[in-house]
């Protein structure tokens, strides 16, 4: 749920996020409790904006509504949240978009050491959970670096990444040129990435926290078909400060993406109001991919020239890499230095959409 659309900081692909009023929570908590309390099994992401400048409300929440917790934070304010409370989430993700120039070039000067900081002081104060590296991937980024050096830091237990909205958004208002160039940078990053991930298996028969690959590389092992991965409109929702629902938490100001409230809805209710449709569902690796994004699919009309096959090409590249590299990783499923289990991830769905 979008605690707030206020945030501390006004990162050069985002700016603050949406502006669209109201800003702040408008429903009482009772609502609230009452809509979740219908839902089997909840899950409460906490999100803005930034939701840590919101802490108090928050606190509230968790106090008084069901389910497991999840963090989407910039960090900056981690220092804040008390240890009982800190114990209490499943999964911190906390955005840093790799080495200290990439995320401050971003993100603002000194957002790296307070994030980095703030990471290794949740640690030292017995948070167990899943600590998340989320990652926005900006045109220019060396992907292998940038994702090496934030597992290096030994602070994350998962990596996860996805490319920047914005490069891939109307020609000329953001975008910048050069994207075909980068885009095969980027697919030659992600070759060499595989590769040492696999490497490392063999090496230590252990599956590195890169959220990318595992969640692909499930699919490839089990060959169960993927939904839309981040499940926006079929079981994630974003909870709008007014009490509306929005289906993906980024879209909430188009009308596609409004699909009820909590007043007016349960949660069963809402389950599958929203699907990827064309290039996705006849797509030949759609069944892996899932679809990507449901914002992007449904405003591609607003995407610059030959973006979707842009942001499809990258996709593209990771399944044939991992598909590559699959028979090496079942021979070593069968020799034991593996599980299959070693691949389930995430268990719940964590605010990680998985396909970059
Ligand atoms: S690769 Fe592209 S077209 Fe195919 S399912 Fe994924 S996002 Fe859709
Ligand atoms: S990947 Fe999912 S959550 Fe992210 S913007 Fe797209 S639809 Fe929304």
């Amino acid at each position: 749920m979008i605690l707030t659309k206020e945030c501390n900081l006004a990162c050069r692909y985002c700016g603050g996020g949406s502006d669209t009023p109201p800003k702040e929570i408008q429903y009482s908590l009772a609502d609230l409790g009452a809509f979740l309390s219908q839902d089997t099994d909840p899950t409460v992401e906490f999100y803005g904006g930034e939701p840590l400048l919101r802490i108090g409300t928050m606190k509230s929440m968790m106090d008084q509504l069901p389910g497991r917790f999840v963090l989407q934070t910039n960090g900056l304010h981690l220092d804040s949240v008390d240890p009982q409370y800190l114990s209490k989430f499943s999964t911190v993700l906390v955005s840093i978009d790799g080495r200290e120039e990439v995320t401050d070039g971003q993100r603002g000067r000194g957002v790296y050491k307070r994030a980095i900081q703030n990471s290794g002081l949740v640690r030292k104060r017995g948070f167990k959970g899943d600590l998340v590296a989320r990652m926005t991937v900006a045109q220019g980024t060396d992907i292998r670096e940038n994702v090496e050096h934030l597992w290096d830091t030994g602070l994350f237990d998962h990596i996860h990444w996805q490319l920047d909205f914005g490069m891939f958004w109307e020609a000329g208002e953001y975008t910048e040129p050069g994207i075909d160039d980068w885009i095969a940078r980027y697919n030659s990053g992600i070759s060499s990435l595989v590769a040492s991930w696999v490497d490392e298996m063999k090496r230590s028969s252990r599956v590195q926290g890169l959220v990318p690959f595992i969640g692909v590389m499930k699919s490839l092992l089990s060959g169960e078909p993927s939904k839309l991965r981040c499940g926006s409109g079929i079981d994630f929702f974003s909870i709008m400060p007014d009490g509306r629902i929005s289906a993906c938490p980024v879209s909430v100001d188009f009308d596609f993406s409004i699909v009820g409230s909590i007043i007016a809805n349960t949660p069963g209710s809402l389950k599958d109001t929203e699907a990827v449709g064309e290039p996705c569902s006849s797509c030949d690796i759609f069944n892996i991919c899932g679809g990507r994004c449901l914002f992007v699919n449904k405003a591609q009309h607003l995407l610059r020239e030959r973006g979707y096959s842009l942001i499809c090409a990258t996709v593209r590249h990771l399944v044939k890499e991992l598909g590559e590299a699959r028979p090496l990783v079942e021979v070593l499923v069968r020799e034991g230095a593996l599980k299959l289990s070693d691949f389930d991830y995430p268990g719940f769905n964590n605010g990680c959409e998985t396909i970059p």
